[in-house]
Formats: structure tokens, C-alpha cells, sequence
């Protein structure tokens, strides 16, 4: 049998059958190792798993593990020198942002970015709270909007409070499984409640199976909306994790640095003074945002201090 790891506290894990849609209470058989990359834990929410039946209901074991197309990972709290995968297998990486109230910076929002390019997924910018601006705020927005929308990211703009712009985002959902980050206090809780109403009834399931007093914190939680449809809920970059990244290779996920840097003199270039760059030379021209540029080298000055 086939199926999703939808839970798992380290022990055991909570497994979605695909073909009769039942949850099995697992337990892994064996150890499972992933090349290249040292963790503390062998299975993440998002798993695809093959699992054997075994003696009581709904209960299996774990014997295989599907390739992961990505994953994110943190830094193992317990371990050293080990990754934590926080979760795998994901479609969609969602930033709620907020112009206003609190205001999400261009460096916070480009990090994410950065980040999900650097795991593969797809990223999503959600502007929450627009039953908030005004006038002048509307006009910021759709600035903000268009400096992503022409680098090739979606944006979507909605409220949570007036319902406005949800159903679009409703469904992008179906059928995949998404991340949902941002800063605390842009509305990620109400707007998750918002988009899933009866969230209370269908996590309910779930903590049926749960141990009491079972601690899984570190461990994220996948909620299920529908059938085959999933939202992961993170905290903040820190959960989305510290890919080690090398200085010339930044400008890698930044795509319209990437498109660019080819053209550039020195194929180590970082574009930070160098001559013949092909990135310093667009941005002057206007054809990459200074914003973007500026995040940018935040960025790469934020890759010293770690040296
Ligand atoms: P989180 O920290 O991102 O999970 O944010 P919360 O969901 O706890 O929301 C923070 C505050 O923003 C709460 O007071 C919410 O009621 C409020 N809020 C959330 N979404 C909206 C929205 O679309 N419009 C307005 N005006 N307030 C919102
Ligand atoms: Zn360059």
C-alpha cells in the first residue's frame, strides 16, 4: 500500500492511504538513508511511502520511502551537524505578506523567495489585509505586485476579515500541497481558518490517533483540506531553513539575475563591482529593481558574517 506521511512525532508516523483514503498508525522498518544528506529524522511530512499491514486496524509498518522531488530542512535542534527535514514533496511555497500593519520588508519577502528557489518550489506571494489600505497603500501594492509579477512570481491579493480574493486562492490548493510562511502577525492563522472553515472538524481525525502528551512541536504539522490536498503550516524563514548557499551562487535564485548571467565577464562573478557585469549593467538600466538588487546584497554581505 501507497500512501502520505501527514504526521509524525519521531516515533511513528500518521500515514493517508491512497487507495482506500484510511489513516494507519506506522512504525518504519529498518533504516532509511538518504545520500548526500545527514538528518535526524528518516521521514518527514509529505513522505510518499509503501507500508505493510500489519496485525491490529489500521496499523503498518514502513518499508519504503518514494525519491522526494524537495524538500526544506532546519537545522537539527538535537543534533549536530544534522539536517531536520521539515517536510517534503511540496507544490506551492505561500509568503503571506502585509504592506501595512505590519509592513513585510522587500529583504524578508526576497529571502523567502530565494530560499523556495533554492528548494525547487514554486513560491506564491499572498498580500493579506487589503480591506486595510487606502488610497495611497492600493498604489504601493500594485507597484509591489507588478515588480514581482514581471520577474515571474504570482501574486494574489486578498482579506481575510472580508473574505475578499479567497476563492482564487481555494483553488490553487486543490490537489497539492502547500507551504503557507510569513511573518507573525500578517494574518496567516485567520487566513488559513478562513480558507479551510471547518479546519477544527477535519484536524480532529488526527488527534484521535495522537498520544496524549505526545511532544511534537518541532516537528511541522500538515493539515488536511481536502482529498489529496494539503497546507503545511511554518512559522518564519528559520523554519523554511539555512541552505547553504555559496556567494556566486545567490544570484542563481534570483531569476532575473540568472537570465543574465551568462553576459557577465567572469563566470564567478557576484556582481557586487566587478567589470563587464551584466547584473550591475541592468540594474542601472532599470531592467532589475534596485530593491531586488539591494536584497540582493544584503544578502550576499549577510553570507560573510557566516564565514
Ligand atoms: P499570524 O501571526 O500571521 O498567524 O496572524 P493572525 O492570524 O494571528 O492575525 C494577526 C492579526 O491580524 C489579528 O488581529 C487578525 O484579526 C488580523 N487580521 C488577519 N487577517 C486580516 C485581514 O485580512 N484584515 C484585517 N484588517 N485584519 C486581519
Ligand atoms: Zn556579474
Amino acid at each position: 500500500m501507497i500512501g502520505t506521511v501527514i504526521k509524525s512525532t519521531g516515533s511513528w508516523y500518521l500515514v493517508r492511504a491512497h487507495a482506500d483514503g484510511l489513516l494507519y498508525k506506522c512504525r518504519l522498518r529498518g533504516k532509511f538513508k538518504i545520500k548526500g544528506l545527514k538528518v535526524s529524522n528518516p521521514l518527514a511530512v509529505g513522505d510518499e511511502v509503501t507500508m505493510e499491514l500489519e496485525g491490529g486496524a489500521q496499523q503498518a509498518v514502513i518499508t519504503e520511502i518514494a525519491t522526494r522531488r524537495n524538500y526544506i530542512i532546519r537545522k537539527s535542534t538535537h543534533k549536530a551537524h544534522h539536517a531536520h527535514i521539515v517536510a517534503s514533496n511540496l507544490d506551492i511555497a505561500f509568503l503571506v505578506v502585509t504592506l501595512v500593519s505590519p509592513r513585510t520588508s522587500f529583504g524578508f519577502i526576497d529571502r523567502f523567495l530565494v530560499t523556495a528557489e533554492a528548494y525547487s518550489i514554486p513560491a506564491v506571494l499572498l498580500f493579506n489585509k487589503i480591506d486595510l489600505y487606502d488610497e495611497e497603500a492600493m498604489a504601493y501594492l500594485q507597484q509591489v505586485v507588478q515588480l514581482y509579477e514581471q520577474i515571474g512570481y504570482q501574486c494574489l491579493t486578498c482579506s481575510a476579515h472580508t473574505g475578499e480574493g479567497l476563492e482564487p486562492i481555494r483553488e490553487m490548493l486543490q490537489g497539492k500541497t502547500s507551504l503557507f510562511s510569513g511573518h507573525s502577525g500578517v494574518g496567516k492563522s485567520t487566513l488559513v481558518n478562513a480558507l479551510v472553515p471547518d479546519l477544527d472538524i477535519k484536524t480532529s481525525e488526527i488527534s484521535a490517533f495522537s498520544d496524549k502528551g505526545v511532544h511534537t512541536t518541532t516537528f511541522a504539522e500538515m493539515f488536511e483540506v481536502g482529498q489529496d490536498t494539503y497546507l503545511i503550516d511554518t512559522p518564519g524563514i528559520k523554519e523554511l531553513g539555512v541552505v547553504e548557499m555559496k556567494k556566486e551562487e545567490i544570484s542563481h535564485y534570483y531569476p532575473e539575475m540568472r537570465a543574465r548571467l551568462n553576459k557577465c565577464k567572469y563566470n564567478n562573478c557576484v556582481h557586487l563591482n566587478e567589470p563587464g557585469c551584466a547584473v550591475q549593467e541592468a540594474v542601472k538600466k532599470g531592467k532589475i529593481a534596485l530593491p531586488r538588487y539591494e536584497s540582493y546584497l544584503s544578502l550576499l554581505q549577510d553570507d560573510d558574517s557566516h564565514r
